[in-house]
């Protein structure tokens, strides 16, 4: 679960300071709140740590897709290319801008396969949006070659691995622009909330105007009397998602660390059982090691598996347990807006999808606690395999 596990006195007494000044929002208000601004201080804070020139709080994850999407000017008529698996928010952002989303399939990486990825580029492709699911970056090498290419604006959506790398950058900062959500369940939490990274001054801009009703924040003038040169909506970020950010900013490392451990003694302790095979993992350096995923020979002994591992209570996350969000080919609801797709327009990523089990991996795991996911998994294999 990440940082919602370490939620502790730290985080309280952090929310407290803001309470007691009684300020709970980002601007104004300078002599009241004594000059402290708390999500200024995580935006800075959160630059420096992901080696970028600059970071935008705001309300959500997906407030934060919304943000980048708009920061590049994309709208109707306009094409955005992200994967057929992914949390929905992604192609939920593409969507608010009335812009049409492109999804591609995804490779044994599980994020977006780049060969489908040039296949579905057209002349009104206006921003490349791979994932990074699952605390893996995407294949960012070949994503960015392409891009670049054809001078096409990459919006990482880092939602689920914030801290993960990509060659000795971070997930998030190789693009034109990255996002990041804090909501419970995501590697760093403030409850809800998150960020839109870039190094360009421009995006960074358009992208703060945006996301506060088109205010360009000049401290000259009352907020009353700011000009505006765009129209925006309200994404913003309060002083107390600010503070909690800070304090599990400073957890970052530590929970990476202490997930990556965990996952790679389940990993070693799994990889005899020869029909396991493992998602690929462009930069295993990079994982954020917040889940463990790995193939079976097919759909139907998948579903056995995890039925197996469900009666050992051992839990999975996302695959398969909640594809229904996770993946394209079950957004019906959706696919009014994704002519000419059909539910079954990505035959690869749903065969690899339905052969795939996703373990997920706390920070705080005994050794018991391993040892009973590891023993479950053994047993599973053999019963099943
Ligand atoms: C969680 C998530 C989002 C949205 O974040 P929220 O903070 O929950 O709005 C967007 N994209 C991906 C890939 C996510 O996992």
């Amino acid at each position: 679960m990440g940082g919602a596990e370490l939620i502790g006195r730290e985080e309280q007494e952090a929310v407290s300071e803001v309470i007691g000044r009684g300020v709970l929002f980002r601007y104004g208000f300078n002599e009241k709140r004594k000059n402290v601004f708390k999500v200024l201080e995580f935006e800075n804070q959160f630059s420096k740590y992901m080696g970028c020139s600059y970071a935008l709080g705001v309300s959500s994850g997906s407030g934060a897709v919304r943000v980048a999407i708009a920061a590049l000017g994309i709208k109707r008529g306009d094409e955005v290319i992200a994967p057929s698996f992914t949390f929905v928010a992604t192609v939920e952002g593409v969507l608010e801008a009335g812009a049409t989303p492109v999804l591609t399939e995804v490779d044994a990486s599980l994020n977006m396969d780049p060969k489908d990825l040039e296949a579905k580029i057209t002349d009104k492709t206006r921003a490349i949006m791979p994932v990074h699911m699952l605390g893996v970056p995407a294949r960012m090498d070949e994503i960015l070659a392409i891009a670049r290419k054809r001078n096409i604006p990459v919006i990482e959506d880092s939602c689920q691995a914030c801290g993960s790398g990509y060659k000795g950058k971070k997930t998030g900062t190789l693009g034109a622009l990255g996002t990041y959500s804090f909501d419970y369940v995501k590697t760093l939490t403030t409850g809800e909330g998150g960020m839109v990274v870039t190094n360009e001054k421009k995006l960074y801009e358009l992208a703060c105007e945006y996301h506060d009703h088109g205010h360009v924040h000049n401290p000259e003038v009352p907020r009353g009397e700011d000009p505006h040169r765009i129209t925006g909506f309200n994404y913003r970020m309060t002083e107390v998602q600010g503070a909690f950010g800070l304090v599990q900013l400073n957890r970052l490392d530590s929970v990476l660390a202490d997930q990556r451990k965990n996952k790679g003694e389940i990993k070693k302790a799994i990889a005899s059982i020869p029909p396991v095979k493992f998602r690929d993992l462009p930069d295993p350096e990079g994982d954020g090691g917040d889940t463990l995923a790995f193939f079976l020979p097919d759909a139907k002994v998948a579903r056995a598996f995890n039925d197996h591992l469900a009666k050992s209570k051992v839990d999975t996350k996302i695959l398969p347990s909640a594809m229904n969000w996770h993946f394209s080919g079950n957004w019906s609801h959706m696919i009014q807006h994704l002519p000419p797709y059909r539910t079954d327009a990505w035959p690869k990523s749903e065969a690899l999808l339905k052969r795939a089990i996703a373990l997920p991996i706390s920070v705080r795991m005994s050794d018991e606690q391993k040892t009973r996911v590891i023993e479950a998994v053994h047993k599973a294999a053999k019963d099943v395999l």
